[in-house]
């Protein structure tokens, strides 16, 4: 066996190997369409190399080598479907079915010229040049957030254009492509050729199977994160994310204000209306923070009945406002389940981050002004003014102030 043709049985693994990893994945639900697209290309990747096997026992060469050129660029088709279903963008399909269509005329056409000629091998290898770029093109104009290993996707894609697009002149270079389609696997441009596309197809298959785990493990994380009936991150999520900010707050040497809330007798509403009521107090009062929140903000619902939310950019004073802007919004509400004439109240406890004080103790400080509004009547917006050092004394100056004069 010739070493293009040992290098092409490699490629024909790798291929399987590879359409079998992205239907593994089309089995999860994140890129499942994108997935079947990719495992599609490279089924027909295994196809072209099937084909260029088979090449040197047919007399007549000129319809295998004409469906060899077709089934590959009909991967890259699939392969570009795959991406755009990935980066959310609708595929450019009568665009890309038009060329691949006039392409495989043209390879047709050209088998009429000279083999060695240059422009016979441009029409042969720019059409993959151009599938490549439009690929490029498709990351390109997605508009979800793009990290590096999107950007590492566009530059071999880029990468693997230019290999296509100068496959003519290394074929010149190594002496052409052998003197007759069946001995094309013979020459040493078709070994060179060869292991180009196992490089470039192995390395944009692993690099859109990195894209498409990331994607999964974010979705996951994502959802392990969430709480379901108040749609707000959970405890976890919220201590996580609520670090993240706090440390970026720290950098840019802005503020950074933390305001816990808890519901009200809550058990009573529990215990006088039922469960499904109290459930749905929760869900308005959630609906609440995420309404009042902004991007940069974290919320999250950190125990049964009891709300966090972190405001970068905010001082204690404007922390508070928040705080009694939202327990007035929400005391005034009337809450569908309940009786008409029924109100449900909250309690808040405000901090605000102090120099080289830790996340734990911020929220043990504003923990302690909620429980002050709990002891002050409830419905109350309490802020925490004690350093974060101190030892906590109730009847010191600094102990949490009632907003609402009720002490
Ligand atoms: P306080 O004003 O002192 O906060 O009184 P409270 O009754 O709100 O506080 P307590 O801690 O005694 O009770 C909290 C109640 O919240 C008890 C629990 O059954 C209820 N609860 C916790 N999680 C959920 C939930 O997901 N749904 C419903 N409906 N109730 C919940
Ligand atoms: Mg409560
Ligand atoms: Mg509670």
């Amino acid at each position: 066996m010739g070493s293009a043709n040992f290098i092409l049985l490699i490629n024909l693994s790798v291929a399987g190997l590879l359409a079998a990893a992205f239907l593994t994945i089309a089995v999860y639900n994140v890129g499942r369409a994108s997935a079947r697209w990719l495992a599609f290309g490279y089924l027909l990747g295994m196809v072209y190399c099937a084909i260029e096997f088979s090449i040197p026992a047919f007399d007549n060469a000129r319809p295998m080598v004409v469906a060899a050129f077709a089934v590959f660029l009909g991967a890259t088709v699939a392969f570009n479907a795959g991406v755009a279903h990935k980066y959310a963008v609708a595929p450019p399909w009568p665009a890309m079915l038009f060329f691949l269509f006039a392409a495989t005329v043209a390879v047709y056409v050209v088998q009429d010229l000279p083999r060695q000629s240059l422009a016979r091998m441009m029409v042969y290898q720019l059409p993959y040049a151009v599938m490549q770029f439009v690929g490029l093109g498709i990351v390109w104009s997605s508009r979800q957030k793009r990290d590096r290993l999107d950007h590492a996707l566009m530059a071999v894609l880029a990468a693997s254009g230019l290999q296509f697009a100068s496959k003519p002149f290394i074929a010149h270079a190594l002496g052409g492509w052998g003197a007759n389609p069946q001995a094309y696997m013979q020459s040493s441009y078709a070994q060179v050729s060869q292991s180009l596309g196992t490089v470039f197809g192995l390395a944009l298959a692993l690099l859109i199977l990195a894209i498409l785990v990331r994607d999964v493990l974010a979705e996951v994380t994502l959802k392990s994160e969430m709480d379901t009936l108040s749609r707000l991150l959970n405890r976890g999520g919220f201590v996580r994310h609520a670090e993240i900010a706090l440390v970026g707050a720290v950098r840019q040497g802005v503020p950074v204000a933390l305001v816990i809330a808890d519901l009200d007798h809550f058990k009573t509403v529990n215990d006088s209306f039922g469960h499904a009521s109290g459930d749905r107090v929760i869900e308005v009062f959630a609906g609440f923070l995420r309404e009042a929140a902004a991007d940069h903000h974290v919320a999250g619902r950190i125990g049964g009945e009891e709300f966090a939310i972190i405001l970068p950019g905010t001082n204690l004073t404007a922390a508070r406002l928040f705080a009694e802007g939202t327990r007035s919004a929400f005391g005034a509400l009337p809450i569908e389940g309940l009786p008409r004439d029924s109100r449900c109240t909250a309690s808040f406890g405000v901090a605000e981050l102090q120099q080289g004080e830790s996340f734990a103790n911020l929220m043990r400080r504003a923990d302690e002004a909620l429980y002050q509004a709990k002891n002050g009547g409830r419905d109350c917006v309490r802020i925490s003014t004690r350093q974060a050092g101190a030892r906590q004394q109730p009847s010191a100056p600094g102990k949490p102030q009632d907003l609402n004069g009720r002490d």
